[in-house]
C-alpha cells in the first residue's frame, strides 16, 4: 500500500472523509507513488470554517507582526530547501536545479509580502473641503481561495498565498492533484513560522472541490493559473457568483530574431527557454521567428546541433538537462502533435520520438523535437505543445514576423533579440503581449512588478504577485470625515440650545 496524502485543514494534516483516492505517479518509472485523498465538500466545508474562524484575529494583527511570519518563512524556505527541490523533482519530473528555481521564484513573493504595511497604507487628502478629510484603507476580503497548476508546485502556490495571507486572509489552497506533495510542506512552514491554525489550509481533490470554491458563498475570491479553457470555465461561474476572479492561462511565446541579433546568444536563450521543465512551462519558448531566409538559415545551423545533444533524464540523474513529462497522457499528446506536424508538412529537424532513457524505459520521457517552415494553420503553432518542441516560424521581415504573436490568440510573453534599439523600441510598443523580453527569452517580471499575459492568456484585470496581489486581495474603503467644534474650543458652562 503506497502512502496516502491527504489535505492541511485548521494547522493539521488530515486524510479527509471522501474515501476517495487519485494515484500520484513518478514521471520518470510511470509507477504510482503515492495516493491522494480527494477532498468532498464537507472537507472544503471544514477548511472554510477553519479559515472563517481564524481570520479575524490574523486581520487584526498589525501588518508589520503579520510580514514577520513571512521574514520567517522565507529563512524556512532557505532551510528546507534541498527537501523541498527532492519532493518537487520526484513528483513533477524537473530537475533539481530547475525544482529550486521553482521555490526560490515563489520565496521571493514571500520576500515582498515581509513589506505587506507598505501594500496596505491607504490615501489622505487633508482639506478635501471646508473642515472635511478623505482617506481610504485597504481592508482584506475574509476567506479567499487559489487553484494551481502541476507545473510549479512551489512558486504559483506562494504567488497566490503569500499576498493574501499578508493582506490579512485566510487562504483555501487547491494544488494540482498531480504534484500535492510541496503545497502541504509550505503549509507546514508557514505555520512553523508562526502562522496561526487555520490561516492556510490545502485542500486537495479534483473538479469536485473547484466547483465547491467556486460556489462557495463565504469565498470571496479566486485566483486561478492553469490551462486556457479552465481558466474561462472558472472566471465566469466565479464571477456569475459575485466573486473576484482572476484567471492566467496558456499561452504560445515567440521569439523574434532579427537579422543582425547575436546568433549565438539567441541559440543559448531558444535552448533553455525552448527545451528547461521539458517544455513546460507558461513562459516557455515554443516558436522562434527568425526575419529573413539568411537569420534563419543561420540559426538552424547552430541550433540543430544544440538541440541533438540536450540530454534526457530522471532528475536523479545530474547531467540531465530536462526531464520526463508529468503524465503518460501528456506524452502521448505531445507526441501526437509532432505526428501532426509531419503530416502538415512542417520539417522536423530534429525528432524525440523514439527517445528511450534506459532503466526508465516507462517514463513519460519525450526527446527534444526541433520543427522548422512551421505555418499558422499547423496545430503544432496553433496549441499550446507543452513539450519539449520548438516550432521555427520563418518570416520574410519585421512586419510578417510582428503579425504572428500580435495575431495569435494568446499573449502570454514574448521576446525580440536584436542589437537595434529602435527596432526593439518599436516592438515593446506595439506588441499586444503581457510580458516582453529584449534580448531576454523567459521575461518573467520579478516579485515588485506583477505577472500577468493578455488575450486569452488572462481574464479579469489585475495581476498576480506585486502590488496588483495586494489590490486584488483587499477592498477599498474610502471615509469622508468631518469634526464639529470640540474641545479643543474650551468648555461651555451654559446649557446648550439650538
Ligand atoms: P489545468 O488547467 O489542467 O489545471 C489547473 C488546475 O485546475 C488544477 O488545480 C486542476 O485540478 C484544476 N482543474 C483541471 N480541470 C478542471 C475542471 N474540468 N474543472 C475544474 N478544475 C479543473 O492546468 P495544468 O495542466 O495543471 O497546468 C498547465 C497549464 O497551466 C498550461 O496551459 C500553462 O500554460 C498554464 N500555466 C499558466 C501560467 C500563467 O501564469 N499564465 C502559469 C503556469 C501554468
Amino acid at each position: 500500500m503506497s502512502k496516502v496524502i491527504g489535505h492541511f485543514i485548521g494547522g493539521e494534516r488530515v486524510t479527509g472523509t471522501s474515501g476517495v483516492l487519485n494515484p500520484v505517479y513518478d514521471p520518470a518509472t510511470g509507477k504510482v507513488q503515492a495516493q491522494l485523498a480527494m477532498a468532498n465538500l464537507d472537507d472544503l466545508n471544514n477548511a472554510v470554517n477553519n479559515a472563517s474562524q481564524a481570520q479575524p484575529a490574523w486581520a487584526a494583527l498589525n501588518p508589520q507582526k503579520r510580514g514577520r511570519v513571512f521574514m520567517k518563512f522565507v529563512e524556512l524556505l532557505h532551510r528546507d530547501m534541498d527537501k523541498l527541490a527532492e519532493a518537487l523533482s520526484s513528483e513533477h519530473g524537473k530537475t533539481l536545479p530547475d525544482a529550486k528555481g521553482d521555490v526560490i521564484r515563489g520565496l521571493e513573493v514571500a520576500e515582498f509580502c515581509i513589506g505587506a504595511a507598505q501594500m496596505m497604507k491607504g490615501e489622505f487628502t487633508e482639506g478635501a473641503g471646508p473642515g472635511i478629510d478623505i482617506y481610504s484603507m485597504r481592508q482584506p476580503l475574509g476567506v479567499v481561495a487559489g487553484i494551481t497548476p502541476f507545473n510549479f508546485p512551489a512558486m504559483i502556490p506562494m504567488w497566490k498565498f503569500c499576498p493574501a495571507i499578508a493582506a490579512g486572509n485566510a487562504f483555501i489552497l487547491k494544488p494540482s492533484e498531480r504534484d500535492p506533495t510541496v503545497p502541504l510542506m509550505l503549509a507546514e512552514l508557514l505555520l512553523e513560522a508562526g502562522l496561526p491554525a487555520g490561516i492556510l489550509n490545502v485542500v486537495n481533490g479534483d473538479k469536485v472541490v473547484v466547483d465547491g470554491i467556486l460556489d462557495h458563498p463565504d469565498i470571496a475570491a479566486i485566483g486561478f493559473v492553469g490551462s486556457t479553457p479552465i481558466a474561462e470555465y472558472i472566471y465566469s461561474r466565479g464571477c456569475t457568483n459575485g466573486k473576484r476572479v482572476q484567471c492566467f492561462g496558456g499561452a504560445k511565446n515567440h521569439m523574434i530574431i532579427m537579422p543582425d541579433a547575436d546568433m549565438d546568444q539567441a541559440v543559448d536563450a531558444l535552448i533553455g527557454a525552448g527545451y528547461g521543465a521539458a517544455g513546460e512551462r507558461c513562459m516557455a519558448i515554443s516558436v522562434a521567428v527568425p526575419v529573413g531566409e539568411e537569420a534563419a538559415n543561420a540559426l538552424m545551423e547552430r541550433l540543430k546541433p544544440r538541440v541533438e545533444a540536450l540530454r534526457v533524464g530522471p532528475y536523479t540523474q545530474a547531467d540531465a538537462d530536462f526531464g520526463p513529462l508529468i503524465t503518460a497522457e501528456a506524452r502521448q499528446r505531445v507526441l501526437s502533435l509532432v505526428d501532426s506536424g509531419v503530416e502538415a508538412g512542417a520539417t522536423l529537424a530534429v525528432d524525440g520520438r523514439k527517445l528511450s532513457v534506459e532503466g526508465y524505459e516507462d517514463g513519460n520521457f519525450v526527446g527534444a523535437c526541433l520543427f522548422d517552415h512551421v505555418t499558422t494553420d499547423m496545430a503544432i503553432y496553433r496549441e499550446e505543445i507543452f513539450g519539449p518542441v520548438l516550432c521555427v516560424a520563418r518570416a520574410a521581415d519585421y512586419e510578417a514576423a510582428l503579425r504572428l504573436p500580435m495575431e495569435n490568440e494568446y499573449g502570454n510573453g514574448v521576446s525580440i533579440f536584436t542589437r537595434d534599439g529602435d527596432a526593439a523600441r518599436d516592438f515593446t510598443s506595439r506588441i499586444n503581449v503581457g510580458m516582453v523580453g529584449v534580448n531576454v527569452p523567459i521575461p518573467v517580471p520579478l516579485a515588485y512588478y506583477t505577472f500577468g499575459g493578455w488575450k486569452r492568456s488572462g481574464f479579469g484585470d489585475l495581476n498576480q504577485h506585486g502590488a496588483d496581489a495586494f489590490r486584488f486581495y483587499t477592498r477599498t474603503k474610502t471615509v469622508t470625515q468631518r469634526w464639529p467644534s470640540g474641545i479643543k474650543d474650551g468648555a461651555d458652562f451654559n446649557i446648550p440650545t439650538m
